[in-house]
């Protein structure tokens, strides 16, 4: 075992480089965290725009310094209205501002460690002779997907024989509608593929490769990358430490969370395990049509509810009869604390989008899953929940509306809540919230992971010096 004494390795200085995303931050916050509670010194380099969301003089959050550096962008310039003139520009300028930062500290780094999206990070440590570890913020079935499809490794659907079905390594069969969207010829978000593209490609200058999960979910493929040469170590999850009944979270919240104290305290008025809970994330908004479907399906199982409805930029949660007919049944808010949610004795359920954020703090909550995924990670997520981890049931869109129908929210609902698999989807989801709290405890699978991390980090750098 390593040394878990902080003052050995107080001298090692590591840096932390990520996208100012929600989703990209607070997974590498919280790895910091844990990083300087093993004695490294740790440095957030991060985008001016995060300063938007940041008091402007801020210089540490929890014990992580904060650093920033320009993407070559006005501050106040909207990055979300065309994300592909952002990346462009955060390719162009961000190299060689992190270059300057880099070289305006006095002490080496030891190591530079950053978030997928950035390969060129990759380039900036190894030009100043630092070794890199990329934290991977999707399950490492994802990992082993693009590395084999953008190293062209293994047949994949293709405009000539869409649907192909694809085994690779460690993992099921995938058919062509389980897989990520950016790999399936109908792809249509090429700036992202793209950039998943030079990642892969880029990832021989990377030594580890930190991921959010944790063994005992994904020991096949795991261990089959890691025959197969890679350094895949598994430090999740990484979660907000609500989920594991602690206080003490590192957090940078986009949205606000108004609808705290409302969610919580109609949760505790409602029966144990008996309510529904709805998000589809940060992302992804629901048409009219898709609002309608789930809500006739709520009214019919007469199950509680509580369902996150974000509605656009400046708009409006859209007016229809339906929502007031069950208003009675559940809440509906437009900012949930989700992981307080979900570790709530009340929550029977999540109707998932599945993104990696929401799967995984319902996995550590033990919560069962309804899977209704869209695109990107969320459709081979949702195969994971049903044939592998066996804690949900996937939500099928009606063929011919091409969205989902009322009666299959219902089918879903009363298959999870009251049918005859319920118990068995409820104990193993109880089975993964005990290995994923004793993955992260002292000792277990992810923190021995995250210690060997730092004896080798403080190891070649001591070697370095
Ligand atoms: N979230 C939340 N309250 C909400 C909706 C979402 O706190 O009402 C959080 C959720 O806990 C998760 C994140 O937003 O950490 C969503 O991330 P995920 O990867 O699931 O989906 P994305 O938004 O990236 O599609």
């Amino acid at each position: 075992m390593g040394s878990n004494n902080c003052q050995e390795n107080q001298h090692t200085k590591v840096l932390l480089v990520t996208l100012a995303a929600q989703g990209h931050l607070n997974p590498i916050l919280r790895l910091g965290n844990s990083l300087a509670s093993k004695g490294l010194h740790v440095t957030l380099a991060n985008t001016h725009s995060a300063l938007k969301n940041w008091s402007t003089d801020a210089k540490s959050v929890g014990n992580i310094h904060l650093e920033f550096f320009s993407d070559g962008l006005p501050i106040d310039y909207d990055r979300k209205a065309d994300i592909d003139r952002y990346m462009d520009t955060l390719k162009k300028f961000g190299p060689v501002n992190l270059l300057a930062l880099i070289r305006s500290h006095q002490s080496k780094f030891a190591c530079i460690i950053f978030t997928a999206f950035l390969p060129w990070v990759a380039d900036v440590a190894a030009e100043v002779g630092v070794p890199s570890a990329m934290l991977w913020i999707q399950p490492c079935t994802l990992y082993q997907i693009y590395h084999r499809y953008y190293n062209k490794l293994d047949e994949f659907p293709s405009e000539s024989s869409p649907d192909t079905n694809v085994k690779l390594p460690g993992l099921p069969c995938f058919r062509a509608e389980e897989l990520p969207s950016f790999v399936l010829p109908t792809n249509n978000s090429h700036m992202l593929g793209g950039i998943l593209d030079e990642v892969f490609h880029n990832m021989h200058k990377v030594k580890w490769v930190l991921g959010n999960t944790f063994m005992e979910l994904e020991k096949d493929v795991i261990t089959c990358m890691n025959n197969d040469g890679h350094v895949f170590w598994p430090v999740g999850p990484i979660v907000p430490a609500t989920v594991f009944d602690k206080k003490d979270d590192i957090v940078f919240d986009l949205f606000k969370s108004d609808g705290k104290n409302d969610c919580l305290e109609w949760l505790n008025t409602q029966k144990p395990s008996s309510v529904v809970y709805i998000s589809f994330g940060t992302l992804l908004f629901l048409s009219e049509k898709e609002i309608e479907s789930i809500a006739l399906g709520l009214k019919n199982t007469k199950q509680p509810f509580l369902w996150v409805i974000r509605p656009k930029e400046n708009q409006q949660v859209p007016k229809l009869d339906i929502l007031d007919e069950i208003k009675d049944q559940g809440l509906i808010v437009n900012w949930s604390p989700q992981t307080e949610v979900l570790s709530h004795p009340s929550v029977g359920c999540f109707l998932s989008h599945c993104g990696w954020n929401s799967l995984l703090e319902s996995i550590a909550a033990g919560v069962p899953v309804i899977a209704c995924p869209r695109w990107t990670d969320q459709p081979t997520n949702a195969k994971m929940v049903t044939d592998v981890w066996g804690v949900g049931v996937k939500m099928m869109n009606d063929s011919e509306a091409g969205f989902i129908s009322g009666g299959e929210v219902e089918r879903c609902v009363q298959e999870v809540m009251n049918g005859p698999r319920s118990d068995e989807l409820k104990r193993n989801a109880i089975e993964l919230k005990t290995a994923a709290r004793q993955a992260v405890s002292d000792d277990g699978s992810s923190d021995k992971n995250i210690q060997m991390f730092v004896d080798e980090v403080s190891s070649s750098y001591s070697l370095s010096e």
